[in-house]
């Protein structure tokens, strides 16, 4: 590699973008940062990240419900850094709710986030990786891209959607050096499980400490989460010449949930 490469990880204000960020940055790319925030809490952060890495850090809040915002995004990115190399879909969000009380916004929220913002900006960037002869596209499903959980059906949906895309991405770059993948995490103590956590026990009729033991770690053979430094590693290594011949594949990160 003649220059360094530069890395978009939408959602990096937080949680798993984050990690995913600072192992990127850890492993000798620029880093764009995406995300809402607290504008000093972000520039600090930022800060943090180039000091500790020696990246040169930016951050833009584009929108990522926005089609027209992640066009400008990606014009922004190739303006600060000249190229994107690696695009990161990492943005997310979630409610919690049944079907039929599930709220109609919320509904149209989540799929423009947590998965036609995968399309746009893989739609974007792709030429580029192509004619480079050299791309990493990926995609942070979920285990529920693999496997479905009682009150989430928009995400559910969302994230299979996204096993989809990445599967017919992987096909278009195959042989132009593009490799696009799904890292499908578990669940990962971040603020999106945090804040998921009263609105499940609302659903099922369970105390706070009953869904943290018996309902989000039941799942995982392991009983441990996931973290948030083990997805950026896997993200980091996904990106190294070693992982040319991983394409199209959806990497579970979770003690062993979609095994069972
Ligand atoms: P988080 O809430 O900690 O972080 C979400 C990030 O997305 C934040 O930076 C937030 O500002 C950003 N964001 C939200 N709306 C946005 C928008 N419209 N435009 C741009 N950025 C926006 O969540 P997390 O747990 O780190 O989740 C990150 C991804 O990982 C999501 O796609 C989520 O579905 C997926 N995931 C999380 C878990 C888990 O257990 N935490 C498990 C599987 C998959």
């Amino acid at each position: 590699m003649d220059h360094r490469r530069t890395a978009v990880v939408t959602g990096s204000t937080s949680g798993i973008g984050q990690g995913v960020a600072r192992a990127l940055a850890a492993s000798g790319m620029n880093v764009m940062l995406n995300g809402f925030g607290d504008r000093d809490a972000i520039e600090a952060e930022r800060a943090a990240m180039a000091e500790e890495t020696g990246a040169d850090i930016a951050h833009d809040g584009a929108d990522m419900s926005r089609p027209d915002e992640i066009a400008r995004f990606v014009e922004t990115t190739r303006a600060r850094f000249g190229a994107i190399d690696v695009v990161v879909n990492n943005a997310g969000v979630q409610t919690v709710a049944p079907i039929e009380d599930f709220p109609p916004d919320r509904y149209d929220l989540i799929m423009a986030i947590n998965m036609s913002a995968a399309w746009h900006l893989t739609r974007l960037t792709f030429a580029a990786m192509k004619a480079e002869g050299w791309g990493r596209v990926i995609n942070v499903a979920s285990a529920h891209g693999l496997v479905a959980s009682p009150f989430k059906s928009a995400y559910v949906m969302a994230k299979h959607a996204v096993i989809g895309l990445t599967k017919t991405v992987a096909l278009e770059g195959a042989e132009h050096g593009v490799t696009c993948n799904a890292i499908c995490p578990g669940y990962v103590l971040t603020p999106l499980v945090e804040k998921q956590i009263p609105e499940t026990a609302k659903a099922r009729g369970l105390t706070e400490a009953q869904v943290k033991r018996d309902v989000l770690l039941a799942a995982q053979p392991t009983r441990e989460f996931a973290t948030v430094e083990e997805i950026g590693a896997l993200a980091a290594f996904l990106c190294t010449d070693a992982a040319k011949q991983i394409t199209g594949a959806a990497l579970p990160v979770d003690g062993g949930w979609t095994a069972q």
